[in-house]
């Protein structure tokens, strides 16, 4: 259902029983999975327990369209930033998240800045390049840097969240996994070390740097 919120949970000790919603009112479900990426501390909030999880703005320039110039992604972990050309010839540009928490769907000047400094500092002749529109999305970083996948607190509520700024990528894999998961109340193999009690039991996942990017 497009454009309808959750905003609550309908719950029986323990156990969740539906959603609630701001325009269907309570939805009934035997099993519940939430991906609301940024916003899954709020959805936790609802079922009454925590996520370690930290919501942060992450930005995405975009530039007036120009001939071509660049046929691939170009990135820097040393300057910190990357860019890439659309078939319309834009320059898509991005680089590391606020080092604030928020929600605000904006992102702060010092990154916009520090962000064109990199890009200058890569490709000079871009520095005359006007800059068409700029954006945050809010992005949900866990400690280890890794997703959360499968059971919570609550009984037939799972989370998959806490994909922080890779999660383009993964989305095929996280799907079928977590699909599993709620199709059959058991957790693959796949999901297993993603549990949110590797917080609990310190069986953290040593994947930071796997990614290849500097945030
Ligand atoms: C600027 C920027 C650049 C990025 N670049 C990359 C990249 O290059 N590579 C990469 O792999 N990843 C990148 N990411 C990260 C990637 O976008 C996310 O990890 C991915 O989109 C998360 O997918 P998701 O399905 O979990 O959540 P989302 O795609 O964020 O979807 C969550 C959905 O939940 C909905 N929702 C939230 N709250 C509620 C509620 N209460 N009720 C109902 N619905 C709700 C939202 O409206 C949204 O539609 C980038 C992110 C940003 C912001």
């Amino acid at each position: 259902m497009q454009a309808c919120a959750v905003t609550g949970f309908e719950l029986e000790g323990d156990q969740l029983r539906g959603v609630m919603t701001d325009r269907y009112g309570v939805i009934r479900a035997g099993r519940v999975g939430c991906v609301v990426a940024g916003n899954s501390g709020v959805l936790a909030g609802y079922g009454g327990f925590e996520l370690p999880i930290e919501s942060h703005p992450l930005q995405a320039l975009v530039s007036e369209p120009i001939k071509p110039i660049l046929n691939t992604v170009v990135m820097s972990n040393q300057v910190h930033g990357y860019v890439s050309q659309s078939d319309k010839g834009d320059l898509v540009i991005g680089a590391g998240i606020d080092s604030y928490t928020g929600y605000g769907q904006r992102g702060s000047m010092p990154v916009i800045e520090h962000t064109l400094a990199a890009m200058i500092e890569l490709f000079p002749m871009f520095s005359r390049v006007p800059m068409n529109r700029q954006w945050g999305g809010i992005v949900d970083t866990t400690p280890d840097a890794c997703p959360i996948i499968g059971k919570t607190p609550v009984e037939n509520l799972y989370f998959n969240c806490g994909w922080g700024t890779g999660g383009f990528k993964a989305t095929p894999g996280s799907g079928h996994v977590f699909a599993d998961c709620l199709a059959s109340d058991e957790i693959p193999v796949l999901a297993k070390p993603f549990a949110l009690d590797r917080f609990y039991s310190g069986a953290l996942i040593d994947e930071h740097g796997a990614a290849g990017v500097a945030h």
